[in-house]
C-alpha cells in the first residue's frame, strides 16, 4: 500500500496542511471559547442552585492568553468564526478587549456572543465598536415567575432590557435560544415564538442535553425536537426553510409563509455530529473536541512551559483529530462528561 502523502495524514496523526481535521473527514472551523465558568443565574437544566467550585484564578486563562490561542487558531488552524461564551461571558471583565483583539485578527473571523444579556444594555454599543458581530441570547420564557423558577434569579426584566440594548446596538439578527423543560415552561412555546416574530429576533429551541451539573437529566422527561414542532404547528403555518443548512446545528421552518424563521436545534434526537464543525476552549485553556468529549487537551500548561505557536498549534490538531465520528448520547455506554455545561461553555 502508497505510504500516505502529507497532506492526509496517517491514521495516528493530522495533517499539518489541513487545519483542525479529524479522522473521520471534518474540519473545525467554529471556534467556542469559554471565558469563565462563572454566572450570574442559576438555570435548573446546567448550574446547582448554591453554584459549583468555581476554577481559581491562576488557573483562568489570562486575556492575553485568551488572544494568543484564538490568534493561533485563526492564523495557522483556519478557523474562521469565534464565538465567546460561559459560563457567562459578560462577566469577564476584559471581555471588550477581547474582542478588540479577535477583530484585529487577519483573517478576520466572524465574533459572536453567547449570553443571559443581563447587563448587555450597557455593553452592546462597545461591544459592537470593538468588533462583535452576533449575539445569542438564552431566553426561556417571558414569565418572570417561571423566569425565577427555571433560573433561581429573578432576573427577566434585566434579561429583557439587555435583548433591547443588543438590538439597538445594530446586533442583527439577535438570535434567541430557549431550552423546554416539561412542566415548567415548555406550554410557552408560541408565546416565545409570537414574541420573537413581533421584534424581529430569531428563536431557536434547543432539546435539553445531559450536561447539568447534578447529572439527573433524563431521555424520557426531555422536549423533543418532534413535540417543540408539534406545538408551534398547532398555531402557525412552519414550513422547512430552503436555505442550505451547511453546518447550522438548527433546522429551521419558514413561518408563518416567512420571512420570519424558527429554529429547532435537536442535539439529542436529530443529531447532526457528522456536520459538527465546532472546536471548544476552556476557560482554563483546555481543548474539548467535543460537547460530549470525556478527556481534554491541556494548552494551558504548554502555553505556560513555552511553547511555540507551532507547538501549540500542532497539540491543537492532535486533539482534534482524535474526535469520535457522534456524541453517542443514545448508546448505552454513554457517561456524561464530567464537567457540566457552564464549565464547557455552550
Ligand atoms: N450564560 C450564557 C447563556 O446563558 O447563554 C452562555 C453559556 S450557556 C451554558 C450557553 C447555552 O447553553 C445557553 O443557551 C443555555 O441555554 C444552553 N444550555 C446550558 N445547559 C444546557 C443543557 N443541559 N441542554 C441544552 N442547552 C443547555
Amino acid at each position: 500500500m502508497a505510504a500516505p502523502t502529507p497532506t492526509q495524514g496517517t491514521a495516528n496523526t493530522p495533517s499539518p496542511a489541513l487545519g483542525l481535521r479529524d479522522r473521520h473527514g471534518r474540519t473545525a472551523t467554529d471556534l467556542r471559547v469559554s471565558l469563565t465558568d462563572r454566572c450570574n443565574l442559576r438555570c435548573t437544566y446546567c448550574m446547582p442552585e448554591a453554584g459549583l467550585p468555581w476554577l481559581p484564578k491562576p488557573e483562568l486563562l489570562t486575556d492575553a492568553e485568551v488572544s494568543r490561542l484564538v490568534g493561533i487558531a485563526v492564523r495557522d488552524l483556519g478557523v474562521n468564526e469565534v464565538r465567546f461564551t460561559g459560563g457567562e461571558p459578560l462577566l469577564r471583565p476584559g471581555l471588550v478587549d477581547i474582542v478588540t483583539a479577535a477583530a484585529a485578527l487577519e483573517p478576520r473571523p466572524e465574533i459572536s456572543l453567547t449570553t443571559n444579556a443581563i447587563g448587555l444594555e450597557r455593553l452592546a454599543a462597545p461591544l459592537v465598536a470593538a468588533g462583535l458581530d452576533r449575539v445569542n441570547v438564552s431566553l426561556d420564557t417571558l414569565n418572570p415567575g417561571t423566569f425565577k423558577e427555571l433560573a433561581k434569579r429573578d432576573r427577566l426584566e434585566a434579561t429583557l432590557r439587555g435583548i433591547e440594548g443588543a438590538a439597538a446596538s445594530g446586533l442583527a439578527p439577535v438570535k434567541l435560544n430557549t431550552v423546554l423543560m416539561r412542566g415548567v415552561n415548555d406550554a410557552e412555546a408560541p408565546a416565545l415564538l409570537r414574541f420573537a416574530i413581533a421584534h424581529g429576533y430569531q428563536l431557536r429551541f434547543i432539546e435539553q442535553m445531559p450536561l447539568d451539573a447534578a447529572g439527573v437529566w433524563r431521555r424520557d422527561e426531555m422536549v423533543t425536537a418532534a413535540e417543540i414542532l408539534e406545538a408551534l404547528k398547532a398555531e402557525f403555518d412552519l414550513v422547512p426553510d430552503p436555505a442550505h443548512r451547511g453546518s447550522a446545528p438548527a433546522e429551521t421552518w419558514l413561518v408563518d409563509g416567512g420571512p420570519a424563521k424558527v429554529g429547532v436545534i435537536g442535539s439529542v434526537t436529530r443529531p447532526f455530529c457528522g456536520d459538527c464543525d465546532r472546536t471548544r476552549l476552556t476557560a482554563d485553556g483546555q481543548v474539548r473536541n467535543c460537547l460530549f468529549a470525556r478527556g481534554e487537551t491541556d494548552l494551558r500548561g504548554l502555553m505556560r512551559e513555552g511553547a511555540s505557536d507551532a507547538e501549540i498549534g500542532a497539540r491543537w490538531r492532535e486533539a482534534m483529530w482524535g474526535k469520535l465520528p457522534g456524541h453517542g448520547i443514545d448508546d448505552p455506554s454513554f457517561l456524561q462528561p464530567a464537567r457540566p455545561m457552564s464549565a464547557i461553555g455552550g
